[in-house]
């Protein structure tokens, strides 16, 4: 199991109440597997997400990254666990605007003080792997908003992430360009063994996924039916 939530709960600050964002959630990702989460918006996704990549501390419950439980480590530990085992997308790639494409991931794995030479030569491979083989030198400008989305994506790759976490990666994309991201998460899942969370609004590609989960106030259900 690469990425366990158990029985996670978390209550933001509302006024002189708590709102609660996720309520008793449990999650198993095994290796090379996608399970999507739907469910409407203000739900919890975003809150589930930010928990599993270990940016927010859940009030209780257990959050366990390619083995390590999280909770038992200093923030020190977390932060080189979050670089070195897990990927995250967001709906926005925020790429530098000054960067090329294949310098957008090689600033990434730089942190752990691998040769240029080595860094580059992963780059261009996972370029390759996302369909931008001709695109390593391109500007962000130069690039369509799937192409980004795509160099985002390869970017969260660049550590050999053990889970790949992705927040509507395709809400800013027409639903052809949406569709060919989704499968590219499902290919890069298997090839990588990632154990992958896509948080997703499109519902026409559920059936590629292994697992689909909903979110509905802070609490997740299943199964559900591809439709
Ligand atoms: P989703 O991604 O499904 O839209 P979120 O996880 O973003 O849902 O939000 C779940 C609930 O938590 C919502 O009611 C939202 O307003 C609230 N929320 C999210 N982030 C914060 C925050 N940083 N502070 C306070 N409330 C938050
Ligand atoms: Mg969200």
């Amino acid at each position: 199991m690469t990425l366990l939530v158990h029985d996670v709960t978390l209550t933001y600050p509302d006024g002189d109440d708590r709102l609660t964002a996720l309520d008793a959630v449990g999650l198993e990702v095994p290796a090379g597997t996608l399970t999507a989460v739907i469910g409407p918006s203000g739900s919890g996704k975003s809150s589930l997400l930010a928990v599993a990549a270990t940016l927010v501390t859940p009030d209780c419950g257990q959050v366990v990254v390619a083995g390590r439980d999280t909770g038992r480590l200093s923030a020190a530990e977390k932060s080189a666990l979050r670089r070195e085992e897990i990927g995250i997308v967001f709906q926005q790639p925020n790429l530098l605007a000054s960067l090329t494409a294949a310098e957008q991931l090689q600033v990434m794995a730089h942190l752990r003080g691998r040769p240029s030479r080595q860094l580059r030569r992963r780059a261009l491979e996972l370029l390759d792997a996302v369909g931008l083989a001709d695109k390593a030198d391109k500007r962000p400008h130069q690039l369509s908003g799937g192409q980004r989305q795509r160099v985002n994506i390869a970017r969260a790759l660049m550590n050999e992430p053990a889970v790949l976490l992705v927040d509507e990666p395709t809400s800013a994309l027409d639903h052809d360009r949406g569709a060919a991201i989704l499968d590219l998460l499902v290919t890069l899942t298997r090839e990588r063994a990632t154990a992958t969370v896509l948080v997703t609004h499109d519902h026409a590609h559920l059936e590629r996924m292994d697992r689909t989960v909903t979110m509905a106030d802070g609490r997740l259900t299943e199964p559900v039916a591809a439709s």
